[in-house]
């Protein structure tokens, strides 16, 4: 029989939650505390462990307790439904013996506990009336279950594999008829009772709360919902503020105006006839534009990076950007193309991506 009386799964739970307290406590004594020699560390360190204990460990602590009674009915009704499938899952018939072909004789069934899918299956046990080996295995929708077969580790050769019984052991002895290689493995079969706990009952009594401390527990677990609430609600509304001024930060040109400030500035680099095409608008509001080299035996790479870089740096504090397709040189012409940001959306995006740029730069120094 798998199910066991109520208070057993109680217990079972209770300690597993003094386990799991005890080992945070744990985590956080040595993390803050540990073996500081000096004082105001010493003391620094005091005041988080208590923190983590106050806003973690309590809170573990009242977790387990709402979900005690949930977790304890699925266990039993886990155990309870193995049972009744135990009992209620019917042998196959017409079990023969391999070897004599004598009909075999149901010796005991049990649980399958391996099943890869969690699913519950029970395996029943054959034995040959004239006791030869080896017994045979069926699961209730009788199917046969074979387990692989045990090879020499060194040959891949067939091994006979040889049980006794020892004091508190179980010696299981494998020999490779091929290559006569032996390796015996020792299962220990004494039941070690487990360790007095003397220290138990003060941890049952901090980590396993009360009904009462429970209720206590969860008026604070909502306070706390509510007070994290708050706090991101303000930060997000600072965050919205923060945006909203550096979106005004933003030089905003139309296109009329962007036009002459590239045509003036390009010129004193030794470029000119820029000339914008009819913008493009469909998504984004692009601009195709051409420019031509005025400064003999620039070298032409220069030409184009020398471009990008001033244009880049001309438009930095604007609404505008050179698009990422960047700049071609044709027949002396160079031509690219310009994205104006327009909306409040885009604005916002514009700012992200500076801050991106901006985080980038300085973790690359
Ligand atoms: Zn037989
Ligand atoms: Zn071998």
């Amino acid at each position: 029989m798998y199910l066991k009386p109520l208070q057993y799964y109680i217990d079972e739970y209770d300690r597993q939650t003094v386990e799991m307290c005890r080992n945070r406590e744990q985590h956080f004594k040595e993390s803050f505390i540990g073996n500081e020699p000096t004082r105001p560390a010493q003391i620094w360190g005091q005041l988080l462990f208590k923190l983590s204990i106050y806003f973690d460990v309590e809170m573990l602590a009242g977790e387990r307790w709402e979900n005690k009674k949930k977790i304890v009915d699925e266990r039993m009704n886990r155990d309870r439904a193995k049972d009744s499938l135990l009992t209620t899952a019917e042998p196959p018939e017409h079990v023969h013996c391999l070897i004599c072909r004598s009909k075999m004789n149901l010796i005991g069934k049990e649980i399958y506990e391996l099943s890869s899918d969690d699913s519950n299956r029970v395996l029943f046990f054959f034995e040959c009336p004239k006791h030869c080996k080896p017994r045979r295995a069926f699961f209730d929708n009788g199917e046969e279950y074979r387990p692989t077969l045990p090879v020499c580790p060194k040959c891949k050769g067939e091994v006979m594999q040889n049980v006794t019984r020892e004091a508190g052991e179980i010696v299981m002895t494998d020999t490779c008829t091929k290559c006569g290689h032996v390796e015996t493995t020792r299962f220990d079969t004494k039941v070690t009772p487990p360790e007095p706990d003397p220290n138990f009952i003060k941890d049952y009594h901090r980590f396993c709360l009360t009904d009462e401390q429970g209720e206590k527990y969860l008026t604070r677990k909502s306070e706390q919902a509510v007070a994290l609430e708050l706090s991101r609600h303000e930060e997000s509304k600072k965050e919205e503020k923060r945006l909203l001024e550096e979106i005004a930060k933003i030089k905003k040109l139309n296109l009329n105006e962007v036009e002459q400030l590239l045509k003036v500035e390009l010129e004193k680099e030794e470029y000119g006839r820029l000339h914008f095409s009819g913008p493009e608008i469909g998504k984004f509001f692009v601009v195709p534009f051409t420019v031509q080299n005025f400064k003999e035996g620039r070298a032409e790479r220069d030409k184009i990076f020398g471009l990008k870089k001033i244009i880049q740096n001309l438009l930095v504090s604007t609404n505008w950007r050179l698009m990422s397709d960047g700049i071609y040189e044709q027949l002396g012409v160079l031509s690219g193309r310009l994205r104006g940001y327009d909306k409040q959306y885009e604005l916002a995006e514009l700012v992200e991506r500076n801050e991106k740029k901006k985080v980038k730069s300085s973790n690359g120094r």
